[in-house]
């Protein structure tokens, strides 16, 4: 009994300190990433962007088009799910230099809820379905399997674009529209739709967003990610190569600032 005792207050005083050593960083990531884990919320968010989707999209079929039709949707938090990675990174410490290359090619991923069911769809309705993605080059092979083992129409390499040298991605998408017309962009990131978005400060994405309003739930769907993205990116100034302690700092700015 005394030593149940003694190895619970061991745990006890291991939990407080964990409690207390995290970070303000990790800290909010444990509440974004269990959002997007648990939360009915986040499906009924996922099921609403491709319901209107598809109401677009049928919209759109009832139009006379020359060019054949695509739809383009971005792979991380748009189509594939990549939660239980990012709980690794706060329960294990995985880095994403490194173990998300293992994450790709274990293919684990799960759909985002409605997307399969959409883009096949959207395929059988004579869409071409392009996969943009900021992923790496050497991540195909993972890519292609976690997709094709989901269901995803169209996972093959000529309908996978990920990045080679650029994240700028109007350069595939340009490369898409040559001979396409494009119904519609998923994505969760406000990148995924236009490049107007890459390299802004707070109020510039803000009157850039409000500057095509009407485009957003017409021909850019866009889900909800509050666990990474260029939103993140944008409150440490536009780079994460800044050291743990400068980031806090600037949380804290913002924090203050809009208090
Ligand atoms: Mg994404």
């Amino acid at each position: 009994m005394k030593k149940v005792i003694i190895i619970l207050i061991i745990l006890t005083f291991a939990c407080l300190t964990f409690a207390e050593d995290i970070g303000l960083i990790q800290k909010s990531m444990i509440m974004s990433t269990l959002w997007q884990t648990t939360s009915a919320e986040y499906r009924a968010l996922a099921y609403q962007a491709y319901n209107i989707a598809r109401l677009r999209l049928d919209e759109d079929l009832k139009i006379k088009r020359t060019k054949k039709r695509a739809i383009i949707v971005d792979a991380d938090e748009t189509v594939l799910n990549n939660t239980a990675f990012e709980i690794r990174t706060i329960v294990d410490g995985a880095q994403y230099y490194g173990d998300f290359d293992n994450w790709v090619k274990s293919a684990e991923g799960k759909a985002i809820p409605g997307s399969v069911d959409f883009l096949n769809y959207a395929f059988e309705n004579g869409c071409d379905i392009y996969y943009i993605s900021n992923r790496k080059l050497s991540h195909i092979e993972g890519t292609l399997k976690n997709l094709k083992a989901l269901g995803f129409p169209q996972a093959e390499e000529s309908h996978i674009l990920l990045k080679d040298n650029t994240s700028n991605k109007g350069i595939r998408r340009d490369q898409v529209a040559e001979d396409h017309f494009i119904v519609m962009l998923i994505g969760d990131n406000l990148i995924d739709f236009e490049d107007i978005f890459r390299h802004k400060n707070i109020e510039e994405r803000y009157s850039s967003v409000d500057n095509i309003r009407d485009e957003f739930g017409k021909r850019f769907i866009i889900l909800p990610n509050p666990m990474y993205g260029e939103w993140e990116k944008t409150l440490y100034g536009g780079t994460r190569q800044i050291s743990e302690n400068e980031k806090e700092n600037k949380l804290w700015e913002h924090l203050n600032s809009n208090k």
